[in-house]
């Protein structure tokens, strides 16, 4: 890969800013797991508000910010509702299973975005021969499915099946930030009922480590012992808090440029012969397509590779389906470069 690669395989690729290192040299630390870093609080803080949450816990990780909030809302042999395609299951390398003894029970769904009848049907009868359902799963927004959307009357409905059945619903908000900016609402109103919320800052917002796991204050209280459990305490924490509050405070009011990116790349590659693209789908920085028997035999891999290239970096998501993301390290003239070198490849390639 050459250093003037653009690379649009993840929003998790940039470094940090400026900024963001300025304010982690000059970071007030102390040890964390002893409660006495007060960047890492004022983060745990900031971002509970900004989330519209009670409370909220510094992790290394957004997958271990989901693997807490399972282990604590699920036990052993319980079923673990979700969508087919989703973050927990696809990429979390069977932690669900493999650390807190859950099942995924995962409902394919069009566009990614889970049908809160098909939920309320998939709940495990109460008999003695089955599991247990013990959580619903739900992203926002739904990586895999292309950065698609769920809007508040679906999210209530699915809640409203949780409060039926007195099931906690877990949202996997990684990227709530864009799901928000795109429906034109504020965080707090998508994440409202939720037991729990995971969101990243090492997404879009910018930072280069961290997520936030947020919940209520017994719930986060639970969560730092799961934390330590796992192996996630981190002593002078304050050094990546304070990147992480930059990305807090500054990160969403540039998340636009990238929606804006997204969507020229795509109705740029909805026009190419060979690359199927339901622009419907691309609402917030992901684009998501798939390669036609004409363009590199339909296989992502042969594209991808012939991307590179060109210089320019992408992500496989199946055999035929390609993932390109927007973030705030490509402006619009790159974005430019990319459209142009993803045309000259598919004349040279057709
Ligand atoms: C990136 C991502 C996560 C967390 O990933 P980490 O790499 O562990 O920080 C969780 N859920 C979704 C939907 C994601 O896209």
């Amino acid at each position: 890969m050459s250093t003037a690669a653009i690379d649009l395989r993840s929003d998790t690729v940039t470094r940090p800013d400026d900024e963001m290192r300025r304010a982690m040299a000059e970071a007030e630390v102390g040890d964390d797991v002893y409660g006495e870093d007060p960047t890492v609080r004022r983060l745990e803080e900031e971002a509970a508000a900004a989330a519209g949450m009670e409370a909220a816990l510094f992790v290394p990780s957004g997958t271990m910010g989901n693997q807490i909030a399972l282990h604590l809302h699920g036990r052993p042999g319980g079923e673990v509702i979700c969508e087919a395609l989703c973050h927990v299951v696809k990429h979390e390398i069977g932690a669900m299973a493999a650390l807190s003894g859950l099942l995924p029970l995962p409902l394919s769904s069009p566009w990614g975005l889970l049908d809160p009848a098909a939920v309320e049907a998939a709940i495990a009868p109460d008999v003695s021969y089955h599991s247990r359902t013990v959580l619903i799963e739900v992203e926002n927004s739904h990586n895999m499915a292309g950065g698609t959307v769920y809007d508040r009357p679906r999210l209530e409905a699915i809640l409203a099946v949780g409060r039926r059945h007195g099931l906690p619903v877990h949202l996997d908000g990684a990227r709530i930030f864009n799901a928000a900016l795109a429906l034109g609402t504020t965080v707090p109103a998508l994440t409202a009922g939720f037991d729990s919320v995971m969101y990243c800052l090492s997404k879009g917002l910018g930072a280069p480590v961290g997520s936030l796991l947020c919940g209520r204050r017994d719930f986060v209280t639970e969560a730092r012992r799961v934390r330590k459990m796992l192996g996630g305490g981190m002593r002078q924490a304050g050094v990546l808090a304070a990147a992480g509050l930059v990305a807090l405070r500054k990160g969403p009011a540039r998340l636009p440029a990238d929606h804006e990116n997204a969507g020229r790349l795509a109705r740029a590659l909805a026009e190419i012969p060979g690359i199927e693209l339901d622009l419907a789908t691309v609402r917030t920085n992901i684009v998501i397509f798939r390669l036609g028997p004409e363009l590199c035999a339909g296989s992502s891999a042969t594209f991808l590779a012939r991307l590179e290239e060109a210089g320019v970096l992408g992500g496989p998501v199946s055999h035929d389906q390609v993932r390109l993301v927007t973030h705030r390290d490509v402006e619009r003239a790159q974005i430019d470069q990319a459209i142009e070198k993803i045309q000259g490849l598919v004349r040279v390639a057709a």
